[in-house]
């Protein structure tokens, strides 16, 4: 028996060997990818309810994999924040979001907005340049981008976090609430930060129905976001049951399959030229 407890241990342990072996080779691969261009920036429309328009989107990095094939970023953005590349990748991230909300600009709307992702360990971290000052660089307005972080964040560090967020809301970047309602939340920050939008999570929406608690619990966000001035935006709408009843409860945007998949700049800009017709 103690033999047979020896080597289940073993395997145990080459498991593990395996596993970061594993991880250290993709986060090799990863930090090649950011030379070698395996990255791309996909585009998902965020849609207003009333009106069925839509002049934001969300950029979310895809990384195609010379060998494994798209890598999706659930996979390696908790590798890139370990590691520290986040930094670099999502200073490339925002880049590209900077020259495309210009495009889109000039060719759909003078008001095109881009969301781009911030994790904690980007925001903690100082960039080369940081984005009031890129966007200054490159002569763009801020409100042309959107920061998206989430509500972790704000709970730690709150006086250099917030410090931060007023340097964005200066440059006229507008601030979203990722994943709202999701891992530890406190309301108070709600009042202590300035904020734009609050994003509620999928979780809520995805079983969304008339006499749920997961649609009180939207109405709810809904209400509470309206009275303290922000503007929310329901992810992961998949049905028009969904849509339908989050636009009843007056929610201002929503996000998710049902309007489109994030889509490669190109599809992105075949999609929404049907919509402005
Ligand atoms: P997120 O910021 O919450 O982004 C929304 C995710 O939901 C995206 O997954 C999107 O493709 C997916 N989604 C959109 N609509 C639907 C829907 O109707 N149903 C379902 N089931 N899913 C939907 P994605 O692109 O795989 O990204 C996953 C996460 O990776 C993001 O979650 C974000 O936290 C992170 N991420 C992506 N791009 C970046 C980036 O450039 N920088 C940073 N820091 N994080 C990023
Ligand atoms: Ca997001
Ligand atoms: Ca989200
Ligand atoms: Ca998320």
């Amino acid at each position: 028996a103690k033999y047979a407890g020896r080597n289940r241990f073993n395997y145990f342990t080459k498991d593990m060997q395996k596993a970061a072996q594993a991880r250290m080779h993709l986060a090799n691969d990863l930090r090649i990818a950011v030379t070698a261009g395996q990255f791309r920036v996909h585009y998902q429309p965020i849609v207003e309810m009333c009106s069925g328009r839509t002049y934001k989107a969300e950029a979310l990095i895809r990384w195609q994999h010379p060998e494994r094939g798209m890598v999706s970023p659930m996979d390696f953005i908790p590798l890139a924040e370990e590691t520290g590349l986040i930094v670099l990748i999502g200073e490339w991230v925002f880049r590209q979001a900077v020259q495309q909300v210009v495009q889109w600009r000039s060719k759909f709307h003078p008001s095109f907005q881009i969301s781009v992702n911030k994790s904690p360990v980007q925001i903690r971290h100082a960039e080369s340049v940081s984005w009031p000052e890129y966007l200054e660089q490159q002569h763009v307005s801020g409100d042309g981008i959107t920061v998206e972080i989430t509500e972790g964040l704000l709970l730690d560090a709150e006086v250099e976090i917030n410090k931060k967020l007023l340097r964005f809301r200066d440059a006229g970047i507008q601030v979203a609430i990722d994943d709202f309602g999701t891992g530890y939340s406190s309301l108070s920050y709600l009042k202590e930060f300035d904020i734009d939008y609050l994003k509620i999570d999928q979780s809520f929406v995805r079983n969304l129905g008339p006499e749920t608690n997961d649609l009180a619990l939207c109405e709810a966000i809904i209400v509470m976001a309206h009275k303290l001035g922000f503007k929310v935006i329901a992810e992961g709408v998949e049905t028009s049951a969904q849509h339908d009843l989050l636009a009843a409860a007056g929610c201002d945007y929503g996000q998710g399959y049902l309007y489109s998949r994030p889509l490669p700049p190109d599809e992105f800009e075949q999609w929404l030229a049907g919509k402005y017709d």
